[in-house]
């Protein structure tokens, strides 16, 4: 018999969500629109060069995203994915007898980071699907290394003020990591808070998965205190995003115009979307993202409402994992789907079971 470590056997067993073929995916936050034409053709001419490795340090990419942030390039690291930062940061920083905080929706890839690094996670309330700085600061315990929280939140749809973020931190003490996955930040649009970045005690990340339509390249990046990135670097492969990767993000950087597109038009569907709905008497979560959290009156309310879009070719993301099981998560597709999916949900609030 062979035998894996006791730390993985102990893991649940590697999972997908339920994303079924056939239908309409608006279960992973994928963007509406693809991602820019420099990017696709910047990744085609990146394949001539697939006999390489990538370029270790990200440099490029690395110097395209200090231009555009106005930052110091050797403050930023790349990721396959945020994922990847995120999973690097909690098990640099936490491990077994540690504890790592997040909030009652957060995401929770932060968990099964924690899991993976031994480390335990713990979570503070929110208040009305909102992450509240005195809920964090009152389930901070003796063990807490890292507070992990996501702005805006997912599958909330809903943002942190930056005051209360800043007021966070200064409450904070400076022993206490904080990372902040700002995943949607581009679709919020409030000014970035890279300064915290020099407290020394602060870790930020973004990705091009969302507003950049680039989740197929994996391709997160984070802004990190330099003694904070010494540590995570040693967790993260070598040569771990693509040449191709790196090149298409690249490209994405330099067209700020096609990711302000994206955003706009994901807004203007996203609210359209969400006025239809409360016509309907539904009650959507208001959005700063690329998504919708959708309350129903129940869990069999939702579940009905789950078996309705399905067999209309529609799938919603179930958030029952999140202990959210009365509501649904909507992407936001184009225009069109989006008024078929209103449309689904107009025709159950009429016809309750
Ligand atoms: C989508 C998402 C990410 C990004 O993950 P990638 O690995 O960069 O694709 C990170 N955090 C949250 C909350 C997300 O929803």
């Amino acid at each position: 018999m062979i035998r894996p470590a006791p730390t993985v056997a102990s893991l649940a067993a590697y999972a997908l969500a339920d994303l079924p073929g056939g239908l309409v995916s608006l279960a992973q936050n994928e963007s509406m629109l693809p991602p820019s034409p420099l990017a696709a053709e910047a990744g085609r001419a990146a394949l001539e060069d697939a006999m390489l490795y990538p370029d270790p340090e990200w440099t490029a990419l690395r110097e395209a995203l200090a231009d555009c942030h106005d930052l110091d390039p050797r403050r930023i690291l790349c990721g396959a994915g945020s994922m990847e930062l995120i999973d690097g940061v909690i098990r640099a920083f936490a491990g077994p007898g540690d504890a790592v905080l997040g909030t009652q929706y957060g995401y929770l890839f932060a968990a099964t980071a924690c899991q993976r690094a031994g480390a335990r996670h713990d979570r503070a309330p929110e208040a009305d699907c909102t992450v509240s700085v005195d809920a964090i600061l009152a389930a901070l315990r003796p063990e807490t290394r890292i507070v992990f929280l996501c702005n805006p939140g997912n599958p909330t749809g809903t943002r942190l003020p930056n005051g209360e973020l800043r007021r966070l931190r200064d409450s904070l003490s400076g022993h206490i990591l904080l990372v902040v996955d700002e995943a949607y930040a581009e679709f919020d649009g409030q000014e970035p808070l890279f300064d915290l970045i020099d407290r020394g005690d602060t870790v930020i990340t973004r990705t091009f998965s969302k507003a950049h339509a680039l989740a197929g390249a994996r391709v997160g990046w984070g802004v990190f205190p330099p003694a904070i990135s010494q540590e995570v670097r040693k967790l993260l492969n070598p040569n771990n995003v693509s040449g191709v990767s790196q090149a298409m993000a690249r490209a994405a950087v330099s067209d700020a115009a096609h990711m302000r597109r994206i955003v706009a038009e994901t807004a203007a569907v996203r609210e359209e979307f969400a006025a239809a709905l409360r016509r309907a008497g539904y009650h959507p979560v208001p959005s700063r993202t690329n998504f919708v959290l959708l309350p129903f009156a129940g869990a069999e309310a939702a579940a009905r409402a789950d078996r309705a879009l399905r067999a209309a070719g529609f799938l919603l993301r179930n958030v029952a994992a999140y202990g959210l099981d009365t509501c649904l998560r909507a992407t936001i597709g184009d225009g069109a789907t989006m008024a078929r999916v209103a449309a689904v949900l107009e025709d159950l609030a009429e016809n309750p079971a």
